[in-house]
């Protein structure tokens, strides 16, 4: 696959930039679950690795202790390991680096381009100026090394309370850029951290740590999202200051997808608010959650190959993840009959007691997959909306008097509708089969407009299915009132439908398991609630096939 990253990969290599070597990184901060737009970043950084025969570190970004936990860190290996990504032996975490990190600190306050600042958040942002007025230098700028060397190591020491003091670079308060107004590099914070415990009272930022561990790491392209380009001339100063060599940085796009939020902040609010089950609820553009609705690893890696990688922002349609999976289950899975609805159905001239398998098609894209047997009996069910008493124009399906096709039996024929005298309710209908259409053709060649899915009552398992809807009722979440993207949630995103029944070969499919249910889309059968005795399916996304179209294949 090409693409621009790729492009300035092949100079540096022509011009051997940084000899032979191709060194990527994925650099999460453990601070939440990964979603789908992570996806998107660890196949470009171990894509990129794996087709140049380089290498790709997991890299924990672990600078903040107040918002990182050791679980998310758990789930982030999970997740790229299950994406098919092995980062060997190169599992690294920034609080690895942090005994260096302060050392180089310290570099730079004997340089005299480092200074402990007393300034208050609210004064430090009133010095800073704005984007058209130079800000005002800190009252601490000029404080001697020795002074500041002191400080910093007695801010180490945890002598100041938390707000206190920052280390603050010394570069250009009058800088365009507002980055390169004296930031931050360290600040206190007497938190635990998940790894150093409690060795740390003081804990660098982001922006300090993140390029100095690419540099650690001898990384040759530290990839990252759009939003960096800004702090790129604050690397290249902390670099040049330090005298060590720099990364290539290159900046993507990052991925937006339609009807959804891709940040782990908002996700957590998500989690926390209970508007979900959980980071691994199937809506939730997490990878644990698309992995629990059923999403493959495959569908996603060639989901993120077909977006591509580029410079400018854009919101990718949800379809276009959506038509991945599909494309490959079409393929790959099973297929099976469920009705979700299920309306009762007796075939009055078929005998009480006889019943008899016929034969079904498991995969009509894949004839290797070959064909089980499904029971038929006196009595079935079939989708309610299969039936219509008072049909308009353009419904084919059942109705009465009418004539329509059970997939892989016979033709069958309305005959009567009976109701619940109380409510007016169809509690059931009554039909005839024809005995000579076995199969699902006349031998007359008389032809039906529909062809149903059904179950027979007697054989058939019950099972829970449960139906997704978008998370979000637009486009952009964050479209709207004050921009809270929580008012934008869809009110009813999860659908239980608690007594479907479906076919009996069903009994016992293994959770993770991915069928297509014959015009009802493709299922997986749910890794946390499913069970023996009661299996429940996650819809994954519906069919874009329709019927018809499968009819015009018979034919
Ligand atoms: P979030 O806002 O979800 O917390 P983040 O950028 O803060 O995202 P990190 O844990 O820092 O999350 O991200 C690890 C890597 O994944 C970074 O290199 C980041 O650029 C990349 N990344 C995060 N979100 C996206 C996205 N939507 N599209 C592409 N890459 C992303
Ligand atoms: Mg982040």
């Amino acid at each position: 696959m090409e693409n621009f990253v790729r492009d300035i990969i092949d100079k540096d290599l022509e011009t051997d930039k940084y000899g032979k070597k191709v060194h990527t990184r994925f650099p999460p901060e453990p601070n939440g679950y990964l979603h789908i737009g992570h996806a998107k970043s660890l196949c470009l950084n171990f894509g990129i690795a794996k087709d140049y025969k380089g290498l790709c570190n997991l890299r924990f970004d672990d600078t903040n202790p107040i918002t990182e936990e050791a679980a998310y860190a758990e789930s982030i290996k999970a997740d790229v390991r299950w994406l098919g990504f092995d980062w060997g032996k190169r599992l690294f975490y920034a609080s690895d680096y942090f005994d260096k990190l302060y050392e180089y600190a310290l570099v730079l306050i004997k340089k005299d381009k480092a200074y402990v600042c007393e300034l208050g958040q609210d004064e430090v942002g009133k010095y800073r100026g704005t984007v058209t007025t130079p800000g005002k230098n800190s009252p601490y700028r000029e404080r001697s090394v020795k002074e500041n060397l002191d400080l910093f190591r007695r801010m180490k020491a945890g002598e100041f309370p938390e707000g206190s003091r920052t280390l603050r670079a010394k570069i250009d308060m009058a800088s365009p850029h507002m980055i390169m107004r004296d930031p931050p590099l360290y600040r206190i914070r007497k938190a635990a951290h998940h790894r150093t415990g409690d060795k740390w009272r003081i804990y660098p930022m982001y922006d300090f740590a993140h390029c100095l561990c690419d540099f650690i790491e001898k990384i040759t392209h530290s990839i990252c999202t759009l939003e960096f380009e800004n702090n790129r001339p604050l690397y290249d100063w902390i670099l040049n200051e330090l005298g060590v060599y720099h990364p290539q940085q290159i900046e993507f796009a990052r991925l937006n997808l339609s009807y959804t939020v891709l940040s782990k902040r908002k996700l957590l609010q998500l989690v926390e608010g209970k508007h979900v089950s959980g980071w691994d609820d199937p809506r939730m553009p997490t990878l644990s959650g698309l992995r629990r609705r059923g999403y493959t690893p495959e569908s996603i890696r060639n989901f993120c190959d077909r977006i591509g990688v580029a410079k400018s922002n854009s919101i990718i349609d949800i379809a276009v993840l959506e038509n991945s999976i599909r494309e490959e289950l079409n393929k790959k899975a099973p297929r099976a009959m469920a009705v979700l609805r299920p309306l009762k159905v007796v075939i009055t001239n078929y005998p009480e007691d006889k019943e008899e398998e016929l034969e079904a098609v498991n995969n009509p894209e894949d004839p290797q997959m070959g064909t089980r047997r499904v029971p038929f009996s006196r009595i079935l069910y079939i989708e309610q909306e299969d039936f219509r008493e008072d049909p308009p124009g353009k419904f084919f399906r059942l109705a009465p008097g009418r004539e329509v096709r059970l997939r892989y039996a016979y033709f069958i024929k309305c005959a009567d509708v009976v109701k619940d005298k109380k409510t007016g309710r169809i509690t059931e209908l009554h039909c005839t089969y024809d005995p000579e259409t076995k199969g699902g053709n006349a031998p007359d060649g008389r032809k039906v407009k529909a062809t149903l899915h059904w179950v027979s009552a007697r054989h058939a398992l019950e099972a829970e299915v449960r139906l997704y809807d978008h998370l979000f009722i637009k486009r952009d979440p964050e479209e709207g009132e004050g921009g809270d993207f929580k008012s934008n949630l869809t009110p009813a995103s999860l659908e239980t439908l608690k007594s479907c029944r479906v076919e009996p070969g069903l009994k016992g499919a293994r959770p993770g398991s991915r069928y297509q249910f014959e015009r009802n889309g493709y299922f997986c059968v749910d890794t946390v609630d499913s069970s023996a005795e009661k299996p429940v399916f996650n819809r994954i996304v519906g069919l874009r096939d329709t019927w018809a179209k499968i009819e015009q294949r018979k034919r």
